[in-house]
């Protein structure tokens, strides 16, 4: 895991987005991999920086992917976080 490089606001993103997920404030999607098979072995809950996201492997190509969270939430987040501080 690459957390212990990442700035104090990066570390708090982070936070907070876990959080979300934890209450469910941010929701995720099922999609298919590329070569269109929907069958996936997990083999981690988070990323290389600590975000809650589920990290899968597709069992018939091997493409790694993460989860796909609902995009009508997470503008909601990123503006609350970047955009909202810089105005
Ligand atoms: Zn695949």
């Amino acid at each position: 895991m690459l957390k212990s490089k990442l700035s104090q606001i990066q570390k708090e993103t982070i936070n907070k987005f876990n959080k979300m997920v934890e209450k469910g404030d941010l929701s995720f999607r099922e999609v298919d991999c590329l070569c269109g098979y929907s069958d996936f072995l997990k083999i981690a809950e988070q990323d290389r920086y600590g975000l809650s996201q589920r990290v899968v492997v597709c069992k018939k190509c091997g493409f790694d992917e993460q989860s796909s969270f609902d995009g009508r939430i997470l503008p909601v987040f990123l503006f609350d976080r970047y955009v909202s501080h810089t105005l």
